[in-house]
Protein backbone atom coordinates (compact mmCIF):
# COMPACT_ATOMS: atom_id res chain seq x y z
CA UNK A 1 0.00 0.00 0.00
CA UNK A 2 1.13 3.54 -1.01
CA UNK A 3 1.62 5.73 2.35
CA UNK A 4 3.98 8.97 2.93
CA UNK A 5 6.50 7.17 4.47
CA UNK A 6 7.73 10.70 6.39
CA UNK A 7 10.01 9.63 9.60
CA UNK A 8 8.15 10.57 12.91
CA UNK A 9 9.56 13.10 14.89
CA UNK A 10 9.07 15.14 18.34
CA UNK A 11 9.99 18.17 16.25
CA UNK A 12 6.84 20.17 15.09
CA UNK A 13 6.29 18.86 11.67
CA UNK A 14 5.37 22.04 9.59
CA UNK A 15 4.05 20.57 6.17
CA UNK A 16 3.93 23.26 3.18
CA UNK A 17 1.88 22.03 0.29
CA UNK A 18 3.31 23.61 -3.14
CA UNK A 19 7.00 24.17 -3.93
CA UNK A 20 6.40 27.53 -6.01
CA UNK A 21 8.49 30.81 -5.35
CA UNK A 22 6.32 31.26 -1.53
CA UNK A 23 6.39 27.46 -0.44
CA UNK A 24 10.00 27.53 -1.42
CA UNK A 25 11.60 30.52 0.16
CA UNK A 26 9.85 29.53 3.35
CA UNK A 27 10.63 26.15 3.42
CA UNK A 28 14.60 27.16 2.76
CA UNK A 29 14.33 30.14 5.90
CA UNK A 30 13.63 26.75 7.97
CA UNK A 31 16.49 25.34 7.41
CA UNK A 32 17.84 26.04 10.85
CA UNK A 33 15.08 25.80 12.88
CA UNK A 34 14.79 23.11 15.09
CA UNK A 35 11.70 21.49 12.86
CA UNK A 36 10.64 18.93 10.33
CA UNK A 37 9.78 20.30 6.99
CA UNK A 38 7.26 18.40 4.68
CA UNK A 39 7.14 19.96 1.39
CA UNK A 40 4.34 18.46 -1.07
CA UNK A 41 3.81 19.33 -4.20
CA UNK A 42 2.37 17.44 -7.52
CA UNK A 43 5.68 18.26 -9.60
CA UNK A 44 8.78 17.29 -8.85
CA UNK A 45 10.14 20.64 -9.95
CA UNK A 46 9.86 24.35 -8.88
CA UNK A 47 8.80 26.46 -12.40
CA UNK A 48 9.76 29.53 -12.85
CA UNK A 49 6.56 30.54 -14.50
CA UNK A 50 7.60 33.82 -15.54
CA UNK A 51 9.81 32.92 -18.56
CA UNK A 52 6.72 30.00 -19.70
CA UNK A 53 5.79 32.63 -22.81
CA UNK A 54 9.21 31.77 -23.86
CA UNK A 55 8.82 28.23 -23.62
CA UNK A 56 5.59 28.60 -25.32
CA UNK A 57 7.39 30.62 -28.45
CA UNK A 58 10.37 28.31 -29.32
CA UNK A 59 12.34 30.73 -27.16
CA UNK A 60 14.00 27.90 -24.27
CA UNK A 61 13.93 24.60 -23.49
CA UNK A 62 11.15 23.67 -20.58
CA UNK A 63 13.69 22.52 -18.57
CA UNK A 64 15.81 25.12 -18.41
CA UNK A 65 12.99 26.77 -16.55
CA UNK A 66 12.50 24.37 -13.82
CA UNK A 67 14.46 22.94 -11.72
CA UNK A 68 14.14 19.98 -9.20
CA UNK A 69 13.00 20.32 -5.88
CA UNK A 70 15.44 17.24 -4.64
CA UNK A 71 18.09 19.46 -6.09
CA UNK A 72 17.39 23.13 -4.18
CA UNK A 73 16.70 21.12 -0.82
CA UNK A 74 19.79 18.00 -1.40
CA UNK A 75 21.53 19.53 1.74
CA UNK A 76 18.44 20.83 4.10
CA UNK A 77 18.42 18.14 6.67
CA UNK A 78 15.62 18.59 8.10
CA UNK A 79 13.14 18.69 5.07
CA UNK A 80 11.12 15.48 3.40
CA UNK A 81 10.11 16.39 -0.27
CA UNK A 82 7.05 14.29 -1.42
CA UNK A 83 5.72 14.34 -4.71
CA UNK A 84 2.07 14.46 -4.12
CA UNK A 85 -1.56 15.89 -4.77
CA UNK A 86 -3.08 17.26 -2.13
CA UNK A 87 -6.54 16.77 -1.89
CA UNK A 88 -8.50 17.47 1.28
CA UNK A 89 -7.59 19.04 4.75
CA UNK A 90 -9.13 18.09 8.02
CA UNK A 91 -8.35 20.88 10.34
CA UNK A 92 -10.29 19.36 13.46
CA UNK A 93 -7.38 16.47 13.20
CA UNK A 94 -4.75 18.50 11.88
CA UNK A 95 -4.89 15.80 9.03
CA UNK A 96 -4.09 16.37 5.07
CA UNK A 97 -5.08 14.38 2.62
CA UNK A 98 -2.93 13.50 -0.02
CA UNK A 99 -3.07 11.15 -2.82
CA UNK A 100 -0.38 9.28 -1.10
CA UNK A 101 -2.41 9.08 2.38
CA UNK A 102 -3.00 10.88 4.95
CA UNK A 103 -0.64 13.43 6.54
CA UNK A 104 -0.47 15.10 9.98
CA UNK A 105 0.57 18.16 10.97
CA UNK A 106 1.37 20.64 13.31
CA UNK A 107 1.70 23.48 11.26
CA UNK A 108 0.48 24.03 7.87
CA UNK A 109 0.96 26.28 4.90
CA UNK A 110 -0.42 26.61 1.64
CA UNK A 111 1.44 28.01 -1.16
CA UNK A 112 -0.87 26.22 -3.72
CA UNK A 113 -0.72 29.14 -6.24
CA UNK A 114 -3.06 29.82 -8.66
CA UNK A 115 -4.72 28.56 -11.91
CA UNK A 116 -6.00 30.16 -15.06
CA UNK A 117 -9.34 32.03 -14.51
CA UNK A 118 -12.28 32.17 -17.67
CA UNK A 119 -14.80 34.07 -15.06
CA UNK A 120 -17.21 31.10 -15.27
CA UNK A 121 -17.61 31.75 -19.32
CA UNK A 122 -17.09 27.25 -20.35
CA UNK A 123 -17.33 27.59 -24.14
CA UNK A 124 -13.98 30.10 -23.73
CA UNK A 125 -12.52 27.46 -21.25
CA UNK A 126 -12.85 24.61 -22.91
CA UNK A 127 -11.49 26.12 -26.39
CA UNK A 128 -8.99 28.73 -25.52
CA UNK A 129 -5.30 27.96 -24.58
CA UNK A 130 -4.42 28.62 -20.69
CA UNK A 131 -0.64 29.06 -19.87
CA UNK A 132 -0.11 28.10 -16.20
CA UNK A 133 2.11 24.94 -16.29
CA UNK A 134 4.74 23.72 -18.31
CA UNK A 135 3.13 20.63 -20.16
CA UNK A 136 0.62 23.52 -21.23
CA UNK A 137 4.19 26.13 -22.59
CA UNK A 138 5.43 22.61 -24.31
CA UNK A 139 1.96 21.68 -26.28
CA UNK A 140 1.36 25.65 -26.84
CA UNK A 141 5.15 25.41 -28.62
CA UNK A 142 4.09 22.06 -30.56
CA UNK A 143 0.72 23.60 -31.50
CA UNK A 144 1.97 27.08 -32.60
CA UNK A 145 4.65 25.13 -35.33
CA UNK A 146 2.18 22.72 -36.24
CA UNK A 147 -0.23 25.54 -37.32
CA UNK A 148 2.70 26.91 -39.66
CA UNK A 149 3.55 23.31 -40.56
CA UNK A 150 -0.23 22.97 -41.82
CA UNK A 151 -0.83 26.28 -43.15
CA UNK A 152 1.69 25.35 -46.01
CA UNK A 153 -0.51 22.29 -47.20
CA UNK A 154 -3.17 24.77 -47.89
CA UNK A 155 -3.82 27.48 -50.83
CA UNK A 156 -6.67 29.50 -49.78
CA UNK A 157 -5.68 32.47 -48.19
CA UNK A 158 -8.84 32.36 -46.08
CA UNK A 159 -8.02 28.49 -44.65
CA UNK A 160 -4.72 29.61 -44.04
CA UNK A 161 -5.65 33.02 -41.86
CA UNK A 162 -7.51 31.25 -38.54
CA UNK A 163 -4.50 28.83 -38.52
CA UNK A 164 -1.84 32.26 -38.63
CA UNK A 165 -4.18 34.42 -36.36
CA UNK A 166 -3.05 34.21 -33.00
CA UNK A 167 -4.91 35.92 -30.36
CA UNK A 168 -3.59 36.77 -26.79
CA UNK A 169 -6.49 37.97 -24.20
CA UNK A 170 -5.45 40.17 -21.28
CA UNK A 171 -2.97 42.89 -21.20
CA UNK A 172 -1.10 42.39 -18.22
CA UNK A 173 2.29 41.60 -18.45
CA UNK A 174 1.96 38.15 -19.86
CA UNK A 175 -0.32 39.24 -22.43
CA UNK A 176 2.24 41.75 -23.30
CA UNK A 177 5.41 39.52 -23.42
CA UNK A 178 3.28 36.75 -25.36
CA UNK A 179 2.01 39.37 -28.00
CA UNK A 180 5.60 40.77 -28.18
CA UNK A 181 7.20 37.00 -28.62
CA UNK A 182 4.88 36.26 -31.28
CA UNK A 183 5.25 39.20 -33.74
CA UNK A 184 9.42 38.24 -33.18
CA UNK A 185 8.20 34.73 -34.46
CA UNK A 186 6.69 36.49 -37.73
CA UNK A 187 9.60 38.60 -38.03
CA UNK A 188 12.07 36.60 -38.07
CA UNK A 189 11.38 33.13 -37.89
CA UNK A 190 8.58 32.75 -40.54
CA UNK A 191 10.74 34.06 -44.06
CA UNK A 192 13.52 31.38 -42.88
CA UNK A 193 11.10 28.74 -42.12
CA UNK A 194 8.30 29.19 -44.12
CA UNK A 195 9.27 31.26 -47.00
CA UNK A 196 6.60 30.61 -49.37
CA UNK A 197 4.12 31.67 -46.50
CA UNK A 198 3.53 35.42 -47.32
CA UNK A 199 4.23 36.86 -43.40
CA UNK A 200 0.69 39.53 -44.38
CA UNK A 201 -1.24 35.87 -43.57
CA UNK A 202 0.19 35.89 -39.89
CA UNK A 203 -1.71 38.13 -37.47
CA UNK A 204 -0.81 39.01 -33.97
CA UNK A 205 -3.66 40.47 -31.67
CA UNK A 206 -3.82 41.35 -28.18
CA UNK A 207 -7.09 41.85 -26.49
CA UNK A 208 -7.63 44.02 -23.62
CA UNK A 209 -11.06 44.80 -21.58
CA UNK A 210 -9.31 48.11 -19.60
CA UNK A 211 -8.74 50.96 -21.20
CA UNK A 212 -4.56 50.85 -21.43
CA UNK A 213 -2.13 47.94 -21.23
CA UNK A 214 -0.47 46.77 -17.74
CA UNK A 215 -3.25 47.86 -15.52
CA UNK A 216 -0.72 48.11 -12.66
CA UNK A 217 1.50 50.93 -14.57
CA UNK A 218 1.96 54.53 -15.03
CA UNK A 219 0.21 55.90 -17.99
CA UNK A 220 3.84 57.01 -19.31
CA UNK A 221 4.50 53.02 -19.64
CA UNK A 222 1.18 51.77 -20.64
CA UNK A 223 1.67 54.28 -23.93
CA UNK A 224 5.30 53.49 -24.39
CA UNK A 225 4.03 49.77 -24.14
CA UNK A 226 1.50 50.29 -26.93
CA UNK A 227 3.56 52.05 -29.35
CA UNK A 228 6.17 49.18 -29.13
CA UNK A 229 4.14 46.46 -29.69
CA UNK A 230 2.25 48.33 -32.22
CA UNK A 231 5.96 49.15 -33.95
CA UNK A 232 6.33 44.96 -34.42
CA UNK A 233 3.05 45.06 -36.01
CA UNK A 234 0.76 43.54 -33.11
CA UNK A 235 -2.86 45.06 -33.21
CA UNK A 236 -4.11 45.95 -29.77
CA UNK A 237 -7.52 46.36 -29.24
CA UNK A 238 -8.17 47.71 -25.60
CA UNK A 239 -11.68 48.77 -24.01
CA UNK A 240 -12.50 45.37 -25.71
CA UNK A 241 -14.09 42.50 -24.16
CA UNK A 242 -13.95 38.82 -25.62
CA UNK A 243 -17.58 37.52 -25.65
CA UNK A 244 -17.86 33.94 -27.39
CA UNK A 245 -15.13 31.80 -28.78
CA UNK A 246 -16.10 28.55 -30.44
CA UNK A 247 -12.35 27.08 -31.06
CA UNK A 248 -12.90 28.88 -34.38
CA UNK A 249 -14.46 32.46 -34.13
CA UNK A 250 -13.50 34.82 -31.28
CA UNK A 251 -16.48 37.13 -30.90
CA UNK A 252 -15.64 40.37 -29.49
CA UNK A 253 -17.82 43.07 -27.39
CA UNK A 254 -17.53 45.80 -30.00
CA UNK A 255 -18.90 43.27 -32.53
CA UNK A 256 -15.98 42.50 -33.85
CA UNK A 257 -15.22 38.96 -35.26
CA UNK A 258 -11.82 37.21 -35.85
CA UNK A 259 -11.25 33.67 -37.35
CA UNK A 260 -8.38 32.09 -35.16
CA UNK A 261 -7.79 28.52 -33.83
CA UNK A 262 -5.02 29.93 -31.38
CA UNK A 263 -6.94 32.33 -28.57
CA UNK A 264 -4.21 32.18 -25.52
CA UNK A 265 -5.64 33.43 -22.21
CA UNK A 266 -3.89 35.42 -19.89
CA UNK A 267 -6.96 37.54 -18.61
CA UNK A 268 -6.90 36.29 -15.04
CA UNK A 269 -6.11 33.86 -12.29
CA UNK A 270 -7.80 32.10 -9.67
CA UNK A 271 -6.71 30.45 -6.36
CA UNK A 272 -8.10 26.45 -5.82
CA UNK A 273 -7.96 26.08 -2.73
CA UNK A 274 -8.55 22.54 -1.13
CA UNK A 275 -11.20 20.73 -0.03
CA UNK A 276 -12.24 21.31 4.06
CA UNK A 277 -11.11 24.94 3.81
CA UNK A 278 -14.26 26.17 5.37
CA UNK A 279 -16.20 27.96 2.34
CA UNK A 280 -16.72 31.57 4.16
CA UNK A 281 -13.49 32.33 4.21
CA UNK A 282 -12.80 31.33 0.41
CA UNK A 283 -13.24 34.71 -1.73
CA UNK A 284 -15.13 34.55 -5.17
CA UNK A 285 -11.77 34.71 -7.29
CA UNK A 286 -10.43 31.63 -4.65
CA UNK A 287 -8.68 33.19 -2.73
CA UNK A 288 -8.10 32.29 0.67
CA UNK A 289 -8.82 35.34 3.68
CA UNK A 290 -5.57 35.70 5.73
CA UNK A 291 -4.51 38.15 8.48
CA UNK A 292 -1.51 40.29 8.66
CA UNK A 293 0.98 37.16 9.89
CA UNK A 294 -0.73 34.96 6.73
CA UNK A 295 -2.84 33.07 9.41
CA UNK A 296 -6.00 31.61 7.51
CA UNK A 297 -9.04 33.42 9.62
CA UNK A 298 -10.09 31.36 12.26
CA UNK A 299 -6.88 29.45 12.41
CA UNK A 300 -3.63 29.80 14.60
CA UNK A 301 -1.32 26.83 12.81
CA UNK A 302 -2.83 27.38 9.19
CA UNK A 303 -1.55 29.90 6.77
CA UNK A 304 -1.53 30.33 3.19
CA UNK A 305 1.16 32.43 1.26
CA UNK A 306 1.46 34.01 -2.18
CA UNK A 307 -1.17 34.01 -4.91
CA UNK A 308 -3.70 31.86 -3.03
CA UNK A 309 -3.72 33.98 -0.08
CA UNK A 310 -5.77 37.45 0.04
CA UNK A 311 -4.47 40.19 2.68
CA UNK A 312 -6.16 42.90 2.79
CA UNK A 313 -5.25 45.09 5.57
CA UNK A 314 -2.54 46.74 3.72
CA UNK A 315 -4.43 50.38 2.98
CA UNK A 316 -1.89 50.03 -0.56
CA UNK A 317 -3.38 47.07 -1.55
CA UNK A 318 -7.06 47.27 -0.17
CA UNK A 319 -7.85 44.57 -2.53
CA UNK A 320 -5.17 42.22 -2.17
CA UNK A 321 -1.82 41.83 -3.06
CA UNK A 322 -0.84 41.25 -7.32
CA UNK A 323 -0.88 38.05 -7.68
CA UNK A 324 2.91 38.05 -8.80
CA UNK A 325 6.20 36.68 -6.96
CA UNK A 326 7.40 39.26 -4.81
CA UNK A 327 4.32 38.54 -2.48
CA UNK A 328 4.89 34.84 -2.69
CA UNK A 329 8.74 35.08 -1.80
CA UNK A 330 8.64 37.48 0.94
CA UNK A 331 5.36 36.32 2.75
CA UNK A 332 7.00 32.93 2.62
CA UNK A 333 9.84 34.76 4.28
CA UNK A 334 7.81 36.05 7.31
CA UNK A 335 6.15 33.03 7.61
CA UNK A 336 9.19 31.20 8.47
CA UNK A 337 10.31 33.69 10.30
CA UNK A 338 7.07 33.87 12.76
CA UNK A 339 7.27 29.87 12.82
CA UNK A 340 10.57 30.46 14.66
CA UNK A 341 9.54 33.30 16.93
CA UNK A 342 6.58 31.57 17.92
CA UNK A 343 8.41 28.34 19.01
CA UNK A 344 11.23 30.94 20.64
CA UNK A 345 7.61 32.16 22.42
CA UNK A 346 9.13 35.51 20.89
CA UNK A 347 6.28 38.31 19.35
CA UNK A 348 5.57 37.59 15.63
CA UNK A 349 5.87 40.12 12.82
CA UNK A 350 2.69 41.46 10.56
CA UNK A 351 3.90 41.01 6.73
CA UNK A 352 5.16 44.61 5.03
CA UNK A 353 5.73 44.46 1.65
CA UNK A 354 8.49 45.85 -0.32
CA UNK A 355 6.93 46.53 -3.66
CA UNK A 356 10.37 45.96 -5.81
CA UNK A 357 8.78 47.60 -9.06
CA UNK A 358 6.90 45.53 -11.91
CA UNK A 359 8.61 45.22 -15.17
CA UNK A 360 7.60 43.71 -18.90
CA UNK A 361 9.71 42.83 -22.15
CA UNK A 362 8.02 43.29 -24.99
CA UNK A 363 10.61 41.87 -27.22
CA UNK A 364 14.57 42.34 -28.65
CA UNK A 365 15.70 45.41 -27.35
CA UNK A 366 12.46 46.36 -25.98
CA UNK A 367 11.14 46.49 -22.74
CA UNK A 368 9.77 48.57 -20.01
CA UNK A 369 10.15 48.79 -16.10
CA UNK A 370 9.33 50.93 -13.54
CA UNK A 371 11.45 50.45 -10.12
CA UNK A 372 11.69 52.50 -7.15
CA UNK A 373 9.89 55.57 -8.71
CA UNK A 374 12.14 55.44 -11.76
CA UNK A 375 10.59 54.67 -15.25
CA UNK A 376 12.54 52.93 -17.68
CA UNK A 377 12.09 52.06 -21.17
CA UNK A 378 13.80 50.38 -24.55
CA UNK A 379 17.53 49.25 -24.10
CA UNK A 380 18.55 49.73 -20.57
CA UNK A 381 14.68 48.15 -19.55
CA UNK A 382 15.30 45.01 -21.65
CA UNK A 383 19.11 44.85 -19.88
CA UNK A 384 17.45 45.19 -16.66
CA UNK A 385 14.74 42.69 -17.24
CA UNK A 386 16.92 40.15 -18.28
CA UNK A 387 19.54 40.28 -15.98
CA UNK A 388 17.05 40.40 -13.32
CA UNK A 389 15.15 36.98 -14.61
CA UNK A 390 18.77 35.54 -14.74
CA UNK A 391 19.34 36.23 -11.20
CA UNK A 392 16.13 35.15 -10.20
CA UNK A 393 16.51 31.60 -12.06
CA UNK A 394 17.18 28.72 -9.72
CA UNK A 395 20.19 26.78 -10.41
CA UNK A 396 23.77 27.69 -11.96
CA UNK A 397 22.86 25.30 -14.77
CA UNK A 398 19.72 26.96 -15.54
CA UNK A 399 21.16 30.61 -15.37
CA UNK A 400 23.81 29.17 -17.82
CA UNK A 401 21.70 27.96 -20.75
CA UNK A 402 19.17 30.24 -20.47
CA UNK A 403 22.13 33.10 -20.64
CA UNK A 404 23.48 31.07 -23.96
CA UNK A 405 20.18 30.58 -25.42
CA UNK A 406 19.48 34.31 -25.37
CA UNK A 407 23.10 35.22 -26.24
CA UNK A 408 22.79 32.97 -29.28
CA UNK A 409 19.64 34.54 -29.83
CA UNK A 410 20.61 37.70 -29.88
CA UNK A 411 22.95 37.41 -32.17
CA UNK A 412 21.76 34.79 -34.69
CA UNK A 413 17.83 35.55 -34.81
CA UNK A 414 17.39 32.06 -34.08
CA UNK A 415 14.94 30.30 -31.43
CA UNK A 416 16.42 27.24 -30.95
CA UNK A 417 13.47 24.72 -30.26
CA UNK A 418 10.83 24.56 -33.34
CA UNK A 419 10.25 21.15 -33.08
CA UNK A 420 7.13 19.41 -32.57
CA UNK A 421 6.98 16.87 -29.58
CA UNK A 422 4.00 14.03 -29.80
CA UNK A 423 1.96 12.62 -29.11
CA UNK A 424 -1.66 14.31 -30.08
CA UNK A 425 -0.19 17.75 -30.34
CA UNK A 426 -3.14 18.97 -31.77
CA UNK A 427 -5.27 18.29 -29.02
CA UNK A 428 -4.45 21.36 -26.82
CA UNK A 429 -7.43 21.31 -25.14
CA UNK A 430 -7.97 17.84 -23.80
CA UNK A 431 -4.05 18.05 -22.80
CA UNK A 432 -4.99 21.47 -20.87
CA UNK A 433 -8.05 19.48 -18.78
CA UNK A 434 -6.08 16.22 -18.02
CA UNK A 435 -3.40 18.44 -16.72
CA UNK A 436 -5.86 20.60 -14.56
CA UNK A 437 -7.47 17.17 -13.23
C1 LIG B 1 2.85 32.99 -17.52
C2 LIG B 1 3.11 33.67 -16.22
C3 LIG B 1 4.00 34.74 -16.17
C4 LIG B 1 4.26 35.38 -14.96
N1 LIG B 1 5.16 36.41 -14.95
C5 LIG B 1 5.46 36.99 -13.77
C6 LIG B 1 6.45 38.01 -13.71
O1 LIG B 1 7.04 38.39 -14.73
N2 LIG B 1 6.75 38.55 -12.50
C7 LIG B 1 6.13 38.13 -11.35
O2 LIG B 1 6.46 38.61 -10.26
N3 LIG B 1 5.19 37.19 -11.38
C8 LIG B 1 4.83 36.59 -12.56
N4 LIG B 1 3.88 35.62 -12.59
C9 LIG B 1 3.17 35.29 -11.34
C10 LIG B 1 4.02 34.43 -10.44
O3 LIG B 1 4.52 33.33 -11.15
C11 LIG B 1 3.16 33.97 -9.28
O4 LIG B 1 2.68 35.11 -8.59
C12 LIG B 1 3.96 33.11 -8.33
O5 LIG B 1 4.36 31.92 -8.97
C13 LIG B 1 3.13 32.78 -7.09
O6 LIG B 1 3.91 31.98 -6.24
P1 LIG B 1 3.20 30.91 -5.32
O7 LIG B 1 4.27 30.31 -4.48
O8 LIG B 1 2.03 31.50 -4.66
O9 LIG B 1 2.62 29.81 -6.33
P2 LIG B 1 3.34 29.00 -7.48
O10 LIG B 1 4.68 29.52 -7.79
O11 LIG B 1 2.36 28.94 -8.59
O12 LIG B 1 3.51 27.57 -6.87
C14 LIG B 1 2.41 26.76 -6.51
C15 LIG B 1 2.89 25.33 -6.38
O13 LIG B 1 1.88 24.57 -5.75
C16 LIG B 1 1.74 23.31 -6.39
N5 LIG B 1 0.37 22.86 -6.13
C17 LIG B 1 -0.76 23.54 -6.38
N6 LIG B 1 -1.83 22.86 -5.95
C18 LIG B 1 -1.35 21.71 -5.41
C19 LIG B 1 -1.98 20.58 -4.81
N7 LIG B 1 -3.30 20.51 -4.63
N8 LIG B 1 -1.19 19.57 -4.38
C20 LIG B 1 0.15 19.63 -4.54
N9 LIG B 1 0.79 20.68 -5.09
C21 LIG B 1 0.05 21.70 -5.52
C22 LIG B 1 2.05 23.61 -7.84
O14 LIG B 1 2.49 22.45 -8.53
C23 LIG B 1 3.15 24.66 -7.73
O15 LIG B 1 4.43 24.09 -7.74
C24 LIG B 1 3.60 34.96 -13.78
C25 LIG B 1 2.71 33.89 -13.84
C26 LIG B 1 2.48 33.24 -15.04
C27 LIG B 1 1.53 32.08 -15.08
Amino acid sequence: MIQPNIPETKQPRIVIVGGGFGGVNLAKQLKHVPVQVVLLDRNNYHLFQPLLYQVSTAGLEPDSIAFPLRGIFKKQKNLVFRMAEVTGLRSEENILETGIGEIHYDYLVFATGSNTNFFGNKNIEENAIGMKSLIEAVQIRNYVVKQFEESLLLQNPEEIKPKLNFVMVGGGPTGVELAGAFAELRKYIMPKDYPTLPQSLMNVYLIEAGPKLLASFSEKTSQKTLQALQDIGVRVLTNTGVKEYDGKTVTLSTGEQIQTQSLLWSAGVKGIPVTGIPADIVLPNGRILVNELNEVKGFTNIYAIGDIAQMTNDPRFPKGYPMVAQVAIQQGKNVANNIRLSLEHKPTKGFNYKDLGSMATIGRNRAVAEIAGIRLSGYLAWMVWMVVHLMSLLGFRNKLVVFINWFYRYFTYERGTRIIIKRGAANIVKLRQSVNG
